[in-house]
């Protein structure tokens, strides 16, 4: 995989009509703020946007729009001249029906792909890349792309794309804040993004429900002194419970590292019977990505995921055998 200039980019984007920019499933601050930040901008140079993504806009980020939003596969239209697959490197993180898509109605078509992503390994084959594991979010990498155009950039994309760096750092406390995040980030002040509107959105704590959520998966707390790792789960009945959903427990692996002897953070999530969903976080103690890659996840060095089939406690012995790896 060879990144091409941003220049390059720039000319392929500007010479398309209708661009379809799809972003990975369970969506974050990173892949809605630069999915729709660069949607609004490509409208704004008359470019017809359409943005899928298979889950809905959380709750937290909803005061993020675009034109046109699709969960839905049937109702994008036919005659799109671009693709873009943002924040994601295996089409597989965009869904099954993605992947057939992609298959038969872009690759087979002829349809040109473009990949802007800050994950490692990554395994799209087919298009032109814009990655770069050093950029704090996939909307760093749109401003580098948009700002190329000479166009003006609108405080309503500045808002999407600034949201991208504050969700993606928590507010630039992770160890992927750098300076370009900052300097990125003043230049979207100084567009007019929407400081404030992003703190009263992102981070205001929800419903006592998501406290007595938290207060349960809390309680299940094993710390595994010697390999500083800090490992919570969560039940279905969790949720069933308290009357929360997936969404209530986002962030709960990041809030383990910000206890001073957690060099690692581990969640786990009940999908179904016996499959689960791993969340994990470092700052910088080992390559989580490498980690995720022993159990066929993938991610970054400082966040991975994946999933497993079996037993829970099978599943924490396999986490503390590969870590003691
Ligand atoms: P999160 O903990 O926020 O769900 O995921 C953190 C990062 O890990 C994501 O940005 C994503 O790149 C990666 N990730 C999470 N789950 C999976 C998975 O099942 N497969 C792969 N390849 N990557 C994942
Ligand atoms: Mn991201």
């Amino acid at each position: 995989m060879n990144n091409s200039s941003v220049e390059d980019l720039k000319y392929i984007v500007e010479t398309k009509k209708k661009v379809l920019i799809v972003s990975h499933y369970s969506p974050d601050g990173d892949a809605i703020g630069s999915s729709f930040g660069l949607a609004n901008f490509l409208e704004s140079i008359n470019v017809e946007a359409h943005v899928y993504n298979k889950d809905q806009v959380p709750d937290y980020l909803n005061f993020l729009s675009t034109k046109n939003f699709h969960t839905s596969l049937k109702t994008i239209p036919k005659d799109i001249d671009l693709f873009f697959a943002l924040d994601f490197n295996d089409f597989e993180r965009a869904g099954d029906e993605m992947v057939s898509f992609v298959e038969k109605e872009v690759i087979n078509l002829g349809i040109p792909v473009v990949v802007i992503d800050h994950h490692q390994n990554n395994k799209i084959k087919y298009g032109s890349f814009l990655i770069d594991t050093e950029a704090a979010s996939t909307g760093v990498l749109i401003y580098r792309l948009i700002s190329k155009f000479g166009k003006s950039i609108d405080e309503n994309v500045a808002t999407c794309l600034l949201t991208t760096i504050i969700t993606d750092t928590s507010s630039f406390k992770n160890s992927n804040s750098n300076f370009e995040s900052l300097k990125v980030s003043a230049d979207l002040m100084d567009l007019g993004a929407d400081l404030s509107q992003i703190n009263d959105n992102i981070f205001k704590l929800g419903n006592i429900a998501k406290l007595k959520l938290r207060t349960k998966i809390h309680s299940t707390l094993l710390f595994e002194e010697k390999l500083k790792v800090a490992i919570c789960y969560a039940k279905r009945s969790f949720y069933e419970e308290t009357g929360t959903s997936k969404e209530d427990s986002e962030g709960i692996s990041n809030g383990l590292i910000f206890y001073n002897d957690a060099e690692i953070g581990i969640f786990i999530r009940e999908v179904q019977d016996d499959k689960w969903k791993i969340s994990t976080r470092t700052n910088n103690y080992i390559d989580l990505s490498v980690f995720a890659n022993l159990f066929g996840g993938g991610g970054h060095k400082n966040a991975s995921g994946f999933t497993f089939d079996g037993k829970l406690p099978e599943l924490i012995k396999q986490i503390i055998k590969n870590l003691e790896k």
